[in-house]
């Protein structure tokens, strides 16, 4: 078996936490990892493409209307609870930035697209097998229980003229079965009565999201911008070959650095009340509940050690119980104690790769999310 025509499959999920009236969504975004495989980036661009679905897409499953707008304009406050991994890590440059970029408005600063604040941030990466996202991926793993992904579904994959191996015909192959794939998630049965929505989600080449397509395109020289360790001849020649790109980076960094406060386990991005301040935030939507008639917008919880766990992180619940009882006080933080931060448990992202049976000759690849922190600045 040539091992070029082997690829994981691989679900984004995200689960909407129970708002008021109880209820929980999901929905899992299906992609092959050889054509476009998982990074910060990726997600983002995975949210705008949402974002625009459910603002102008009538057909637009109502899990993802309800996860990202609200009344028909973007959610004021966004909240990312994920599991650590090195792709979507608080801590993780790259996730910093998108945050930032996020609340001022998108790759287009898009007024419309303006937020008070976004954040993420992770618990319980040791033991990502007890946490909820992990169980909303098993329920993934019940609907495609006994799928086989053969390489020959769509008969052989050589160039009939040339004899070698077509990419085309192997890109085929592996949609093809992303496809089935998607196809039996799709309304599946998720935790607590919550079928998925299953999409295939932004595709860099014909997604008609022009914000996913600047993020998956540009993503390359992004990260050559934002890290510390990028000399100054590099930086010259990418601000000269793209001068916008360059502009729009220094812009949002500004903000960034202005408007971030951040722990080892979360990072949060909020616009000051500076109703004049100069560098964005007074444009920012105000946002003063976590949703309409809600609880207001109190700092965000912090991450407490689980004294009965060596290595691990109180849950969720455990945490809330704890925060309320310290007087909901926000700990400091490496860069000194937060004006005031505020937050809404939106949504659980997570991606899991397919099992190695997925298709021939892929092997299982599962995150060490524990170790695999990355410090970039
Ligand atoms: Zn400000």
């Amino acid at each position: 078996m040539d091992p070029s025509v082997a690829s994981s499959l691989y679900s984004t999920t995200l689960r909407q936490s129970k708002c008021a009236d109880g209820r929980e969504e999901n929905v899992a975004i299906i992609k092959v990892d050889k054509l476009e495989p998982s990074s910060a980036s990726r997600h983002a661009a995975e949210v705008y493409y949402m974002t625009k679905m459910a603002l102008d897409d009538e057909e637009c499953p109502a899990a993802i209307k309800r996860m990202f707008t609200f009344e028909g304009a973007v959610k004021p406050v966004i909240h990312f609870e994920v599991d650590g991994g090195a792709d979507e890590n608080p801590n993780h440059i790259e996730t910093k930035f998108l945050l930032a970029e996020m609340v001022l408005g998108g790759p287009h600063l898009k007024p419309e697209y303006r937020r008070k604040q976004a954040s993420t941030s992770t618990r319980e990466s040791n033991g990502s097998a007890k946490n909820v996202v992990e169980r909303v991926q098993g329920s993934i793993q019940e609907a495609t229980a006994g799928m086989i992904f053969n390489s020959d579904a769509l008969g052989d994959l050589h160039d009939e003229a040339t004899g070698v191996l077509s990419d085309d015909k192997v890109h085929g192959m592996w949609k093809h079965h992303a496809e089935r794939y998607r196809s039996a998630v799709d309304g599946a049965p998720g935790l607590n009565g919550a079928s998925f929505a299953a999409i295939r989600g932004a595709d860099a080449t014909s997604s008609s999201c022009s914000e996913a397509d600047v993020i998956l395109r540009r993503r390359p020289l992004l990260i050559e911008l934002i890290k510390a360790t990028t000399s100054r001849r590099r930086r010259n020649e990418i601000k000269e070959a793209e001068p916008d790109l360059h502009k729009h980076v220094t812009r949002v960094e500004l903000f960034r650095n202005h408007a971030e406060t951040a722990t080892h386990y979360d990072t949060t991005i909020r616009c000051c009340d500076d109703a004049n301040c100069k560098l964005g935030c007074a444009s920012a939507p105000t946002a003063s509940s976590w949703y309409n008639e809600g609880p207001l917008l109190r700092p965000f919880p912090p991450v407490y050690k689980d004294p009965a766990r060596p290595g691990h992180y109180l849950s969720p619940e455990l945490t809330l119980a704890k925060y309320a009882e310290n007087g909901h006080k926000p700990q400091a933080t490496r860069r000194g104690a937060p004006p005031e931060r505020a937050g809404c448990a939106v949504l659980r992202a997570d991606d899991e790769r397919r099992p190695a049976r997925a298709l021939p000759g892929a092997r299982t690849r599962r995150r060490d999310t524990a170790h695999r922190r990355q410090h970039d600045r």
